[in-house]
């Protein structure tokens, strides 16, 4: 075999190379806020925030602690609450669906399409009863949802979007970026998502300017002035420490996401020279979508034992994970809804047969060789 196999250990994500690269002007950065004494709101959130509005091709931006937050302050802000159906996918992160639940409405889950794993728009309008109020699709890693369908079936019902873009920022869907589609788009800064902050982060960002106050409002207590309370909000602001990173880290996004699309179609082309096109899926690309591959999905049907496959790549040094492995409404804390297994068939077969191989910008040739060999020598 010509393929050298010495063990390597390549990481799942690798955080290191972007911090040292940028180490000298995050220290500036950080230094910089402790000297202005404004640790939380202040000039470098006010400053992130038109940034990132610019950067989503959108009116206004609104900081506030975490992409979990982001999701729950939008429906919030729509007035979604009790009595209040909102349909989404059952194949995502958590906070997608608690968000909907801790806004005190119910989770009304649609079936994904099996090539990018996203809500499928043509189950979406068979799901809406009189007491749905929005739609969150989720761009899932990276790749945005059926924009077009899915606003379609909302202007229809009259019903708010909500774009999960929290995997997807300067992801597009026709040249439309992420967050600028639906009435409101969702971002988070978890230290491992494309824009990452070092602790916790989350952004909206909307069109329309009283909803950018509203959301201005209920991530302080619900007041436009201190001690003024028009409204029941709670605590979710930005720190300034972590604005003052992201606004280092944001000129690099493009050439990030950039690094990544090269990054996956490295993977594909490898995977395809291997051999390997029949036994593992790589990432279907929808040509109206620019993907920012937050994450590098491959499926392994359920006949080639994707979990053994996970355990060979981890015994020859090379990271995986499965995003994700039980879909929400197989959820124990969801068992309220009283879905069961087998209504949602594809998000159940996505969670069984995927996983993420490693993906970061900095991710080098001779690393995804060695993936792709590992995967290679499982399956010979
Ligand atoms: C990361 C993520 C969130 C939550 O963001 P946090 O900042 O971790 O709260 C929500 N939805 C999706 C799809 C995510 O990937």
């Amino acid at each position: 075999m010509s393929t050298a196999t010495t063990k390597m250990e390549v990481p799942l994500i690798d955080l290191k190379p972007q911090h040292s690269a940028l180490r000298e002007e995050l220290r500036a950065a950080v230094e910089r806020v402790f000297d202005s004494q404004q640790f939380i709101l202040g000039e470098d959130v006010r400053l992130l925030e038109s940034e990132v509005a610019r950067y989503t091709r959108t009116e206004y931006a609104v900081g506030c602690a975490s992409g979990s937050d982001a999701l729950l302050l939008a429906l919030l802000a729509l007035d979604i609450g009790e009595g209040d159906e909102v349909v989404t996918t059952p194949f995502t992160f958590f906070a997608t669906a608690s968000a909907i639940a801790r806004a005190g409405a119910r989770p009304v889950f649609v079936d994904i399409e099996p090539r990018t794993y996203n809500i499928n728009p043509a189950k979406v309008e068979a799901a809406i009863t009189e007491r749905t109020r929005a739609i969150v699709p989720v761009h899932l890693y990276g790749q945005c949802a059926e924009m077009d369908d899915i606003l379609g079936v909302a202007e229809r019902h009259k019903l708010a979007v909500v774009e999960d873009a929290a995997q997807a920022i300067g992801a597009e869907d026709r040249g439309r970026r992420a967050g600028s589609m639906g009435a409101v788009g969702c971002f988070s800064f978890y230290p491992t998502k494309n824009l990452g902050a070092v602790g916790e982060a989350g952004m909206l960002t909307t069109d329309d300017p009283a909803l950018a106050e509203r959301l201005r409002r209920l991530r302080v207590h619900g007041g436009a002035t201190e001690y003024q309370h028009e409204e029941l909000g709670f605590n979710s602001r930005l720190d300034t420490l972590q604005a003052a990173v992201l606004r280092v880290k944001l000129p690099h996004l493009d050439a990030w996401s950039q690094a990544r699309r090269e990054r996956a179609d490295t993977y594909t082309r490898l995977l395809a020279d291997a051999g390997l096109g029949e036994l593992v899926t790589p990432p279907f690309v929808r040509h109206e979508a620019r993907h920012i591959f937050h994450l590098y999905v491959i499926r392994v049907p359920a006949r080639a034992s994707r979990d053994a496959l996970i355990e060979h790549l981890k015994q020859n040094g090379v990271g995986t994970k499965v995003y994700y492995p039980v879909p929400m409404h197989l959820q124990q804390c969801f068992a309220y809804l009283s879905y069961k297994e087998g209504d949602f068939p594809e998000a159940e077969r996505a969670a069984r047969e995927t996983l993420a191989l490693p993906m970061f910008p900095e991710l080098t040739d001779e690393q995804q060789q060695y993936v792709v060999a590992t995967v290679r020598r499982f399956f010979a």
